[in-house]
């Protein structure tokens, strides 16, 4: 993906997540701030959310520009969470084009997302993926080790593909985590809950950068920033 945001707090709705801030995701799918790698995020777009009394988080992915689903726009209004994860993808060349290659993945339990690239060939076989896009076989990979690992993830992935970029978001409804490899993110801490997104989506100077190669964790209880080692060598 290309730009991705995650909500851990009180409920709230997606259109407030997603589509109305000034710089929300829906304008960051045509003019991102600070994305650094492709320019419009036109390749599809995914909201992922865990609601009460469902087991697991369920999914609304489309292939898709997001500002040509007027059907999403006008559910979002009611459609309430808190803990939500959310992407506008820019397909990286050669990677499928199809609903399935947007994210958030998930295994049932968690979701991810990843903005980046990495050499699928850095990366295990996984049957599970669901698509063949990179991303689907990283994210294979995190649910396979569990979120508690996705630092070593990161630095496993990076030692055998150095080129990698690797910002991946994850959640399993009780809290989030997310990785910077190689792009931007920000962090914004609110009364009512926290925001983890590729770039800010409004001007409030309450959001703060995170710096690159760090791993990021978000509970009831507050934001942890770890800084990651170096790619473990292969
Ligand atoms: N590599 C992923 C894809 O092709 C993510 C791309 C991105 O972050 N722009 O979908």
């Amino acid at each position: 993906m290309c730009r991705h945001l995650a909500w851990l707090g009180q409920p709230r709705s997606l259109a407030e997540l997603v589509l109305e801030p000034s710089s929300s995701l829906l304008v960051q799918s045509w003019a991102p701030r600070r994305q650094r790698h492709g320019t419009i995020n036109a390749d599809g777009w995914g909201v992922g959310l865990w609601a009460p009394g469902h087991d697991g988080p369920v999914r609304w992915r489309s292939p898709r520009p997001m500002w040509g689903d007027p059907s999403f726009a006008s559910m979002a209004p009611v459609l309430r969470s808190g803990c939500v994860v959310a992407a506008v993808r820019s397909a990286t060349v050669g990677m499928p084009l199809e609903e399935s290659a947007v994210a958030p993945f998930t295994d049932g339990r968690a979701l991810v997302s990843h903005n980046g690239r990495v050499d699928r060939a850095a990366l295990p076989a996984a049957r599970d993926a669901e698509s063949t896009v990179d991303s689907a076989l990283l994210a294979a990979l995190v649910f396979d080790r569990g979120l508690d690992a996705l630092g070593d993830v990161v630095r496993e992935v990076a030692g055998r593909d150095p080129a990698a970029r690797l910002n991946l978001l994850a959640a399993d409804g009780a809290r989030l985590l997310a990785t910077t490899w190689g792009d931007t993110l920000s962090v914004l801490v609110t009364a009512t809950g926290t925001a983890l997104a590729s770039e800010p989506w409004d001007d409030d100077p309450a959001w703060s950068d995170v710096p690159d190669r760090h791993l990021v964790e978000v509970t009831p209880d507050g934001v942890a920033l770890l800084p990651l080692d170096p790619p473990e060598p292969t």
